[in-house]
C-alpha cells in the first residue's frame, strides 16, 4: 500500500478496523515522511512516543476495545499542551517547555484512538496570519514554497496539504483555522465558542479562542469534531454544558431549500453580483477577482443542489477589524503576563533584581508582534483610554453579533470568501502588520460573535493557489455547516486536489 498518506481519516479508520493495515504501519509511514521536516511544519517529533501510542492502538484494535478513530494519526498545533512532546506556542519564551498534562482536546482525540505524530509550527501565541511570526521560522505553503501557508495554524494546514498527516488540530481566535485552511486548500472548522474545551490550550484571547479540526474533507472534520467536543465544566468555565454530538450523522442530508445568505458588504470589486443585480457596487475593493469568481462558482453549485441564495446585510463588517484588534490584544496583555520567567520556560541570565528579571526575560523571550500586541492591549485597557477603546469595542462587538442574528432570521447559513486573496509571498507584508490585520476582514466577524464557521476548498485563484469558501452558521449549527460542505464536496473535487508530487 503505497498511498497511505493520501487517504482520508475515514478511509484510514476503516482500513485499521478491518485489520488490513496496523496502526504501527500507518504511523511508520507518516513518520518516514516527516524526515527532514518538510515545509518546516513540525516543531517536535518523537517517533518513540508515536510508535508506543500506535502499539497501544493495535492492542485495542485486536481486543475489540478500539475507539472510533483508533490508530489514525493526528498532529497538534503547538498551542495545545502535551505531556509527551515539548510545547512552545511558537515562542522562544517557552523553548523546551514540557507540560505536566495533556490539553483536553489532545486527550479526547487520544481517547478516540488517534495517534499523535508531533507538534506543529504556528505563529507565536497564535498571533498572525502568515506564520511569519513563529520564533522557529515560517512554514512553507506546500502549493508554492515561496508563499505563506496562512496563520496562525500554518503548520496544521501545511501538514494536511502535504500528506504529512491526515488531520491536525488548530485554534481559531480570529480566523486561524479558516484562513490557513483556505490558503492550503484543505477543510477546517471552528465550532461555536464553548463547544471544545480550552483547557490546556495556551490562551491568546480567551473570549475568542476556540479549537477545531483541519483535514481534507468535511467528513473528516466531522469525525474529529465529534471526538473533540463536549463539556469540560470543571476545567474550562466557558465550556458549554452540551453533550457531545455525532457530527457525521447528518452529512448526507439533502440541502434542498437551504437558504444561503450572501452578505452584500462582502461583494464588490466592480463585479456585478450575478444574483442580486440591484445590489449597489460596494466595498470589498480589496477582494481578488479570481477569489470572487471561485466563490461565485461554489454558490452556483449550491444552487444546483437545491439551495436558495438570499441577500443579507452585515453592515458592521469593516468595524470588526478595529474591534478585534482592540479586544484580542487587551486579553492577550493579561493572558501573557504569566510568562515572566518564574514558572514557565525561558528565564534571562543576568539580572539585578526581580523586576529586572521580568523585563529581561520578556524582552528576550517575546517576538515583535507579541510585544506590539501586549503594548496595544495595555494601552486600550489603561485608565483614560479604557472607555474610548476597550469599552467601545465591546459595545460594537455586541452589535456585530446582533447583525448576525438579524441575518439568521432570513437565512440558514452565510457564505462568502475566507480571505480577500490567495496566499501571499513571504515578505510581501513584512514590516506592515496592518496589511495582515486587514486581510482578516472576513473571518473576524464570526469570531467576535462566537459563531461556528468553516473553510471549504472552492477552487483556485491567482497563480493556481487554492481559494476557500467560508460558511458561517448560527450557534450550535455545526452539523448544518458540515452537511452543506459535505454535499458541496460530493459535487466538486477541489478538496481532493493536491500539490504536485504529494
Ligand atoms: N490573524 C489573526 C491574528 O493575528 C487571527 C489569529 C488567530 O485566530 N489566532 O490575531
Amino acid at each position: 500500500m503505497s498511498d497511505l498518506h493520501q487517504l482520508s481519516v475515514k478511509a484510514l479508520a476503516d482500513l485499521l478496523k478491518s485489520g488490513q493495515v496496523s496502526a504501527v504501519e500507518v504511523a511508520t509511514r507518516f513518520l518516514a515522511r516527516t524526515g527532514g521536516n518538510p515545509h518546516n511544519a513540525f516543531l517536535d517529533i518523537d517517533s518513540e512516543v508515536t510508535l508506543a501510542q500506535a502499539r497501544a492502538s493495535d492492542a485495542k484494535l485486536a481486543d475489540g476495545t478500539a475507539g472510533p478513530l483508533e490508530g489514525v494519526p493526528v498532529a497538534h498545533k503547538d498551542v495545545f499542551v502535551t505531556r509527551d512532546f515539548a510545547t512552545t506556542a511558537g515562542s522562544k519564551i517557552l523553548s523546551g517547555y514540557r507540560s505536566p498534562f495533556d490539553a483536553t482536546v489532545v486527550q479526547r482525540l487520544r481517547t478516540a484512538g488517534m495517534v499523535t505524530l508531533g507538534k506543529l509550527n504556528c505563529d507565536e501565541f497564535a498571533m498572525g496570519s502568515a506564520n511569519e511570526n513563529s520564533a522557529y521560522g515560517p512554514v512553507q505553503n506546500p502549493w508554492d514554497t515561496s508563499r505563506v501557508p496562512g496563520g496562525s495554524s500554518g503548520g496544521s494546514a501545511a501538514v494536511v496539504a502535504a500528506g504529512l498527516a491526515p488531520a491536525a488540530t488548530g485554534t481559531d481566535t480570529g480566523g486561524s483555522i479558516r484562513q490557513p485552511a483556505s490558503f492550503c486548500g484543505i477543510t477546517g472548522i471552528k465550532p461555536t465558542y464553548g463547544r471544545a474545551s480550552r483547557y490546556g490550550m495556551i490562551a491568546y484571547a480567551s473570549s475568542l479562542d476556540q479549537a477545531g479540526p483541519m483535514a481534507r474533507s468535511a467528513e473528516d472534520c466531522a469525525l474529529l469534531l465529534s471526538a473533540m467536543c463536549g463539556p469540560d465544566l470543571d476545567r474550562d468555565s466557558t465550556s458549554l454544558d452540551m453533550p457531545a454530538e455525532d457530527f457525521t450523522a447528518s452529512l448526507n442530508r439533502p440541502i434542498e431549500g437551504l437558504r444561503i445568505g450572501v452578505p452584500l458588504e462582502w461583494w464588490g470589486n466592480g463585479v456585478q453580483c450575478a444574483w442580486f443585480p440591484d445590489m449597489p457596487a460596494r466595498r470589498s475593493e480589496g477582494v481578488q477577482v479570481e477569489v470572487q469568481i471561485a466563490i461565485e462558482n461554489a454558490l452556483k453549485e449550491f444552487e444546483k443542489l437545491g439551495a436558495k441564495l438570499v441577500p443579507i446585510s452585515l453592515p458592521r463588517t469593516e468595524l470588526s477589524i478595529p474591534v478585534y484588534y482592540i479586544i484580542a490584544p487587551a486579553e492577550a496583555s493579561s493572558n501573557l503576563s504569566r510568562f515572566d520567567g518564574v514558572k514557565f520556560g525561558h528565564r534571562a541570565k543576568d539580572y539585578t533584581d526581580l523586576v529586572d528579571m521580568y523585563k529581561k526575560t520578556r524582552a528576550e523571550g517575546f517576538g515583535n508582534e507579541v510585544k506590539r500586541r501586549i503594548m496595544t492591549g495595555a494601552y486600550v485597557l489603561s485608565h483614560g483610554y479604557y472607555d474610548a477603546y476597550y469599552l467601545q469595542a465591546q459595545k460594537i462587538r455586541r452589535m456585530i453579533a446582533d447583525d448576525f442574528q438579524r441575518a439568521f432570521t432570513e437565512c440558514d447559513v452565510i457564505a462568502g470568501p475566507v480571505a480577500p486573496s490567495v496566499a501571499w509571498k513571504f515578505g510581501e507584508n513584512a514590516g506592515d502588520p496592518v496589511a495582515d490585520y486587514l486581510a482578516d476582514i472576513f473571518t473576524l466577524p464570526a469570531s467576535l460573535a462566537g459563531l461556528p464557521a468553516m473553510s471549504v476548498p472552492a477552487g483556485f485563484g491567482a497563480q493556481g493557489m487554492p481559494v476557500g469558501l467560508q460558511l458561517i452558521g448560527n450557534y450550535f449549527k455545526e452539523a448544518q455547516l458540515l452537511n452543506a460542505a459535505h454535499r458541496l464536496q460530493q459535487a466538486t473535487d477541489f478538496h481532493l486536489r493536491q500539490p504536485e508530487g504529494i
